[in-house]
Protein backbone atom coordinates (compact mmCIF):
# COMPACT_ATOMS: atom_id res chain seq x y z
CA UNK A 1 0.00 0.00 0.00
CA UNK A 2 2.79 2.08 0.45
CA UNK A 3 6.57 2.14 -0.24
CA UNK A 4 9.39 4.45 0.52
CA UNK A 5 12.14 3.88 -1.81
CA UNK A 6 15.32 5.82 -1.17
CA UNK A 7 13.90 8.91 -0.30
CA UNK A 8 15.82 12.08 0.60
CA UNK A 9 14.90 15.52 1.62
CA UNK A 10 16.68 18.38 2.95
CA UNK A 11 15.79 21.67 4.07
CA UNK A 12 18.29 23.89 3.06
CA UNK A 13 22.08 21.98 3.63
CA UNK A 14 19.93 20.03 6.50
CA UNK A 15 20.02 16.66 5.09
CA UNK A 16 16.64 15.42 7.24
CA UNK A 17 15.98 12.15 5.41
CA UNK A 18 18.79 10.09 4.37
CA UNK A 19 18.02 7.20 1.59
CA UNK A 20 14.56 6.10 3.94
CA UNK A 21 12.61 2.99 2.41
CA UNK A 22 10.00 1.64 4.32
CA UNK A 23 7.14 -0.58 2.83
CA UNK A 24 3.56 -0.85 4.57
CA UNK A 25 1.17 -3.90 3.54
CA UNK A 26 -2.44 -3.01 3.04
CA UNK A 27 -4.06 -3.24 6.63
CA UNK A 28 -0.59 -3.53 8.16
CA UNK A 29 -0.17 -1.45 11.42
CA UNK A 30 3.19 0.43 11.41
CA UNK A 31 4.57 2.71 14.32
CA UNK A 32 7.27 4.91 13.74
CA UNK A 33 9.80 6.31 16.82
CA UNK A 34 12.52 7.67 17.45
CA UNK A 35 13.88 10.94 18.90
CA UNK A 36 12.68 14.63 18.39
CA UNK A 37 14.07 15.79 15.25
CA UNK A 38 14.65 12.56 13.44
CA UNK A 39 12.63 13.06 10.40
CA UNK A 40 9.53 11.69 11.81
CA UNK A 41 7.26 13.94 10.75
CA UNK A 42 8.59 14.73 7.50
CA UNK A 43 8.65 11.09 6.56
CA UNK A 44 5.45 10.50 7.10
CA UNK A 45 4.23 13.80 5.14
CA UNK A 46 5.92 12.45 2.23
CA UNK A 47 3.50 9.79 2.12
CA UNK A 48 1.07 12.17 1.10
CA UNK A 49 3.10 14.42 -0.50
CA UNK A 50 2.54 17.54 2.24
CA UNK A 51 6.70 17.07 1.66
CA UNK A 52 7.89 16.46 -1.47
CA UNK A 53 11.43 14.49 -0.96
CA UNK A 54 14.27 15.79 -3.45
CA UNK A 55 14.76 12.19 -4.56
CA UNK A 56 13.47 9.10 -4.09
CA UNK A 57 10.02 7.09 -5.21
CA UNK A 58 6.77 7.13 -3.37
CA UNK A 59 4.54 4.74 -4.35
CA UNK A 60 1.11 4.64 -2.76
CA UNK A 61 -1.95 2.44 -3.79
CA UNK A 62 -0.24 2.09 -6.61
CA UNK A 63 0.55 5.68 -7.35
CA UNK A 64 3.64 6.80 -8.08
CA UNK A 65 3.97 10.12 -6.71
CA UNK A 66 6.83 11.84 -7.53
CA UNK A 67 5.35 11.22 -11.27
CA UNK A 68 4.75 15.00 -12.41
CA UNK A 69 1.05 14.25 -13.23
CA UNK A 70 0.53 12.30 -9.98
CA UNK A 71 -3.17 11.85 -8.89
CA UNK A 72 -2.45 13.77 -5.19
CA UNK A 73 -5.77 15.24 -4.77
CA UNK A 74 -6.69 11.37 -4.58
CA UNK A 75 -4.30 10.16 -2.71
CA UNK A 76 -4.77 13.12 -0.14
CA UNK A 77 -8.30 11.40 0.32
CA UNK A 78 -6.68 7.80 0.40
CA UNK A 79 -4.33 8.99 3.05
CA UNK A 80 -5.99 10.99 5.75
CA UNK A 81 -3.70 12.40 8.53
CA UNK A 82 -4.62 13.15 12.10
CA UNK A 83 -1.91 16.29 13.49
CA UNK A 84 -0.85 16.49 17.24
CA UNK A 85 -3.04 20.10 16.36
CA UNK A 86 -6.67 18.93 15.84
CA UNK A 87 -6.65 21.82 13.38
CA UNK A 88 -10.85 21.85 13.87
CA UNK A 89 -12.24 25.11 12.03
CA UNK A 90 -13.40 26.84 15.19
CA UNK A 91 -16.80 28.73 13.67
CA UNK A 92 -18.12 25.41 12.54
CA UNK A 93 -20.01 22.83 14.33
CA UNK A 94 -18.57 19.62 14.67
CA UNK A 95 -20.70 18.00 11.89
CA UNK A 96 -20.18 20.95 9.64
CA UNK A 97 -16.27 20.26 10.53
CA UNK A 98 -16.86 16.46 9.39
CA UNK A 99 -19.04 17.29 6.35
CA UNK A 100 -16.81 20.36 4.67
CA UNK A 101 -14.47 18.39 2.85
CA UNK A 102 -16.96 15.69 1.51
CA UNK A 103 -19.06 17.97 0.42
CA UNK A 104 -16.68 20.38 -1.24
CA UNK A 105 -13.52 18.35 -2.04
CA UNK A 106 -14.95 14.50 -3.04
CA UNK A 107 -18.81 16.03 -4.14
CA UNK A 108 -20.04 14.18 -2.19
CA UNK A 109 -24.16 15.44 -1.33
CA UNK A 110 -24.32 17.48 2.07
CA UNK A 111 -27.15 14.87 2.96
CA UNK A 112 -24.87 11.61 2.71
CA UNK A 113 -21.69 12.99 4.37
CA UNK A 114 -23.94 14.49 7.41
CA UNK A 115 -24.99 10.82 7.51
CA UNK A 116 -21.88 9.21 7.67
CA UNK A 117 -20.28 12.12 9.83
CA UNK A 118 -22.82 10.47 12.42
CA UNK A 119 -21.78 7.55 12.14
CA UNK A 120 -18.15 8.13 12.78
CA UNK A 121 -19.10 10.30 15.69
CA UNK A 122 -20.81 7.86 17.02
CA UNK A 123 -18.00 5.67 16.42
CA UNK A 124 -15.71 8.28 18.92
CA UNK A 125 -18.20 8.27 21.43
CA UNK A 126 -19.49 11.78 20.18
CA UNK A 127 -22.74 11.53 18.83
CA UNK A 128 -23.91 13.81 21.28
CA UNK A 129 -21.82 16.79 19.74
CA UNK A 130 -22.70 16.86 16.76
CA UNK A 131 -23.70 20.78 17.35
CA UNK A 132 -21.25 21.84 19.65
CA UNK A 133 -18.36 23.79 18.17
CA UNK A 134 -14.83 22.54 18.68
CA UNK A 135 -13.98 25.01 21.62
CA UNK A 136 -16.75 23.69 23.36
CA UNK A 137 -15.11 20.19 23.61
CA UNK A 138 -11.81 19.04 25.81
CA UNK A 139 -8.81 18.43 23.84
CA UNK A 140 -9.50 14.64 23.63
CA UNK A 141 -12.84 15.56 22.34
CA UNK A 142 -11.34 17.38 19.80
CA UNK A 143 -9.37 14.61 18.54
CA UNK A 144 -11.61 12.19 18.47
CA UNK A 145 -13.74 14.73 16.01
CA UNK A 146 -10.43 15.35 14.16
CA UNK A 147 -10.18 11.17 13.41
CA UNK A 148 -14.03 11.45 12.65
CA UNK A 149 -13.19 13.63 10.18
CA UNK A 150 -10.56 12.29 8.82
CA UNK A 151 -12.52 9.10 8.22
CA UNK A 152 -15.41 10.90 6.66
CA UNK A 153 -12.92 10.80 3.67
CA UNK A 154 -13.65 7.20 3.86
CA UNK A 155 -9.15 6.88 3.76
CA UNK A 156 -8.03 3.64 2.77
CA UNK A 157 -4.93 4.66 4.77
CA UNK A 158 -4.51 6.69 7.99
CA UNK A 159 -2.03 8.27 9.42
CA UNK A 160 -1.00 9.77 13.18
CA UNK A 161 1.75 12.33 13.80
CA UNK A 162 1.79 12.20 17.63
CA UNK A 163 -1.91 12.36 17.60
CA UNK A 164 -1.50 12.66 21.77
CA UNK A 165 1.26 14.62 22.69
CA UNK A 166 -0.79 17.92 22.85
CA UNK A 167 -3.13 16.19 25.12
CA UNK A 168 -3.49 16.52 28.81
CA UNK A 169 -2.46 13.61 30.79
CA UNK A 170 -5.51 12.32 31.39
CA UNK A 171 -7.19 12.80 27.97
CA UNK A 172 -4.81 10.60 26.19
CA UNK A 173 -6.06 7.02 26.99
CA UNK A 174 -9.63 8.39 25.13
CA UNK A 175 -7.92 9.21 22.13
CA UNK A 176 -5.66 5.86 22.10
CA UNK A 177 -9.12 3.85 22.60
CA UNK A 178 -10.79 5.17 19.81
CA UNK A 179 -7.48 4.67 17.58
CA UNK A 180 -6.99 0.80 19.02
CA UNK A 181 -10.91 0.49 17.95
CA UNK A 182 -9.95 2.12 14.08
CA UNK A 183 -6.94 -0.60 13.97
CA UNK A 184 -9.46 -2.89 14.46
CA UNK A 185 -11.15 -2.27 11.66
CA UNK A 186 -8.63 -3.61 9.19
CA UNK A 187 -6.95 0.09 7.87
CA UNK A 188 -3.44 0.70 7.29
CA UNK A 189 -2.20 2.91 9.76
CA UNK A 190 0.96 4.40 10.19
CA UNK A 191 1.08 6.30 13.25
CA UNK A 192 3.95 8.66 14.74
CA UNK A 193 3.92 8.25 18.66
CA UNK A 194 5.17 8.02 21.89
CA UNK A 195 2.84 5.72 23.45
CA UNK A 196 4.54 2.34 23.76
CA UNK A 197 1.00 0.62 25.68
CA UNK A 198 -0.02 1.37 22.00
CA UNK A 199 2.53 0.59 19.72
CA UNK A 200 2.99 -3.09 21.80
CA UNK A 201 -0.93 -3.46 21.65
CA UNK A 202 -1.47 -2.81 17.66
CA UNK A 203 1.54 -2.70 15.87
CA UNK A 204 2.16 -5.16 13.53
CA UNK A 205 5.59 -3.55 13.25
CA UNK A 206 7.95 -0.66 14.88
CA UNK A 207 10.48 1.75 12.90
CA UNK A 208 12.61 3.25 14.70
CA UNK A 209 14.33 6.39 12.74
CA UNK A 210 17.08 8.50 14.08
CA UNK A 211 19.29 11.56 12.10
CA UNK A 212 17.37 10.91 9.22
CA UNK A 213 17.78 7.33 9.09
CA UNK A 214 15.75 4.27 9.60
CA UNK A 215 17.95 2.20 11.92
CA UNK A 216 16.04 -0.65 12.95
CA UNK A 217 12.10 -2.63 12.29
CA UNK A 218 10.63 -5.45 13.93
CA UNK A 219 7.82 -6.80 15.76
CA UNK A 220 6.91 -4.71 19.10
CA UNK A 221 8.11 -7.68 20.72
CA UNK A 222 11.52 -8.01 19.42
CA UNK A 223 11.85 -4.23 19.13
CA UNK A 224 11.11 -3.72 23.13
CA UNK A 225 12.69 -6.35 24.59
CA UNK A 226 15.86 -7.01 22.05
CA UNK A 227 16.42 -4.09 20.03
CA UNK A 228 19.27 -4.39 18.68
CA UNK A 229 21.11 -0.73 17.48
CA UNK A 230 22.74 0.52 19.61
CA UNK A 231 20.59 4.64 19.06
CA UNK A 232 17.88 2.20 19.45
CA UNK A 233 18.98 0.69 22.88
CA UNK A 234 19.54 4.11 24.18
CA UNK A 235 16.14 5.61 22.73
CA UNK A 236 14.64 3.00 24.74
CA UNK A 237 16.27 3.43 28.16
CA UNK A 238 15.23 6.90 28.34
CA UNK A 239 11.65 6.29 27.70
CA UNK A 240 10.69 2.63 29.17
P1 LIG B 1 10.55 14.63 14.12
O1 LIG B 1 9.13 14.63 13.65
O2 LIG B 1 11.17 13.28 14.19
O3 LIG B 1 10.71 15.36 15.42
P2 LIG B 1 10.97 16.42 11.90
O4 LIG B 1 10.66 15.65 10.67
O5 LIG B 1 9.94 17.37 12.39
O6 LIG B 1 11.43 15.42 13.05
O7 LIG B 1 12.30 17.26 11.66
C1 LIG B 1 13.48 16.69 11.15
C2 LIG B 1 14.47 17.80 10.88
O8 LIG B 1 13.98 18.62 9.83
C3 LIG B 1 14.74 18.73 12.05
O9 LIG B 1 16.09 19.07 12.02
C4 LIG B 1 13.87 19.92 11.76
O10 LIG B 1 14.41 21.08 12.32
C5 LIG B 1 13.90 19.96 10.25
N1 LIG B 1 12.66 20.54 9.69
C6 LIG B 1 11.44 20.00 9.76
N2 LIG B 1 10.53 20.73 9.10
C7 LIG B 1 11.21 21.79 8.59
C8 LIG B 1 10.85 22.91 7.79
N3 LIG B 1 9.59 23.09 7.37
N4 LIG B 1 11.81 23.78 7.46
C9 LIG B 1 13.10 23.61 7.85
N5 LIG B 1 13.50 22.56 8.59
C10 LIG B 1 12.58 21.66 8.96
MG1 LIG C 1 7.40 15.28 14.52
Amino acid sequence: MITLTEVNKFFGTNHVLKDVNIHVKTGEKVVVLGPSGSGKSTMIRCINMLGRPDSGRVIVDGEDLMEPHAKLKKIRQEAAMVFQQFNLYPHMTVLENLSIAPVMVQGIKRDIAEKSGMEFLDRVGLADKATAYPGQLSGGQQQRVAIARALNMHPKIMLFDEPTSALDPEMIQEVLDVMVELAHTGITMVCVTHEMGFARQVADRVIFMADGQVLETGTPEHFFTHPENDRAKQFLSKII
